[in-house]
């Protein structure tokens, strides 16, 4: 395993992450939590997990796992973070204490606040009262380091990011979108915050489409995940990259890559650039410059579902990966609310048709 330090905290983290996003219902509670200790014996320390994952069964999963783990802790150290979207204190608490109780915790390593989306966001959800809840949660030993996730573009991390010493950011940050989101990097690395990476696969993309992201493989043998993954490894400002583990074989893929991780040169990483380009000329890359839309249309993942189709040719890609990927239930009608204003359109990296597709996801929909 490799160990990188997670910001000014100089936590000594698996640049391996247990993402906790992934268990599946069919699964068993005791299997899940096998899994996350198989993870912390290969040398995982840090398990990440949200209060909604899984249908709100992630953290009783790690809570099973941690059972056991805790009796190893001392000399194996292990870290936690989970989030929440909450932004005035008591909802705050009840969420963490919730949280503490799923987990079997007496505190959180890396508490979250979750998902901002705008800096005009955050500066809101600070008026409620959210940044001062959280330094009382710390001064009272319930957390130890306030960290927030983010969807936002490098420029606008930038707002948010000095605004607090924060420990850490969790960041959507993958081959696919690398070339739009990196700044933030630089940002983060400025503040001296940990960097946890979230979606390191783009959501399931680089797997389900191996010819397609070949470019990325430095060598023969391996497979284009370890290319993925490697690839994240190589870039020092990233502390910890989160897979979303539910079966063993996605373990023991992510732990090959680290295993088997060998710097990238250069000139290399140019060509995975150029690769990029090519690869990705009609594809949604999720960097979210279009994700402002005034009548709160989710762009960014209307557009990831159409990806589904362009990459599956199947039509039906669109619905299912809106329906059981991003939870959207959209019926026909619904993008009615669209008013054309073009904004989306307009700051889309990748001058991306987006109205003329919202034409075709329509005709996909439910009426
Ligand atoms: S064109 Fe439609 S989807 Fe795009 S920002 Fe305007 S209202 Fe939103
Ligand atoms: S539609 Fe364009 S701007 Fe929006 S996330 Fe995709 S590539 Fe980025």
């Amino acid at each position: 395993m490799i160990y990188r330090k997670f910001g000014k905290t100089g936590i000594d983290i698996s640049a391996l992450g247990f993402g906790g996003m992934r268990f599946e219902s069919s699964q068993s509670p005791e299997d899940c939590a096998m899994l996350i200790q198989a993870g912390y014996d290969a040398g995982i320390n840090y398990f990440d997990t949200a209060p909604i994952y899984c249908n709100g069964k992630s953290e009783e999963y790690y809570g099973r796992a941690f059972a056991e783990m805790k009796k190893t802790r001392t000399q194996k150290p292990f870290y936690v973070a989970t989030k929440t979207f909450e932004s005035r204190e008591p909802k705050i608490r009840r969420d963490l204490e919730n949280s503490l109780k799923r987990l079997g915790l007496d505190c959180i390593d890396f508490y979250y606040i979750w998902c901002i989306l705008r800096p005009e966001q955050y500066r809101e959800r600070v008026g409620r009262g959210l940044l001062d809840a959280f330094v009382r949660l710390k001064e009272q030993g319930l957390i130890r380091h306030i960290c927030f996730s983010t969807h936002m573009s490098g420029n606008e991390i930038e707002k948010v990011i000095y605004d607090y010493p924060f420990d850490g950011v969790l960041l959507g940050y993958s081959a696919m979108n690398f070339a739009y989101r990196e700044m933030a990097l630089s940002f983060a690395e400025k503040a001296k915050c940990g960097v946890a990476v979230m979606n390191p696969l783009g959501g399931g993309l680089i797997p389900q489409n191996p010819q397609r992201f070949s470019f990325l493989k430095q060598r023969q043998e391996e497979t284009v995940v370890e290319a993925a993954l490697r690839f994240l490894l190589n870039d020092p400002r990233i502390t910890t990259m989160l897979v979303g583990m539910g079966k063993m074989k996605h373990l023991q893929e992510a732990l090959s890559a680290v295993d088997g991780f060998k710097a990238i040169p250069a000139e290399n990483i140019e060509k995975i650039r150029l690769g990029l380009k090519e690869a990705f000329n009609e594809l949604c890359t999720g960097c979210g410059y279009c994700n402002y839309c005034p009548e709160g249309i989710p762009v960014p993942k209307l557009m990831d579902s159409y990806n589904q189709y362009l990459l599956s040719h199947k039509k039906q890609a669109i619905a299912d990966r809106m329906k059981w990927h991003w939870e959207i239930f959209y019926r026909g009608n619904h993008l009615d609310k669209c008013t054309r204003c073009m904004q989306c359109e307009r700051s889309c990296t990748q001058h991306l048709p987006i109205l003329a597709r919202f034409q075709e996801i329509q005709k996909e929909l439910p009426n």
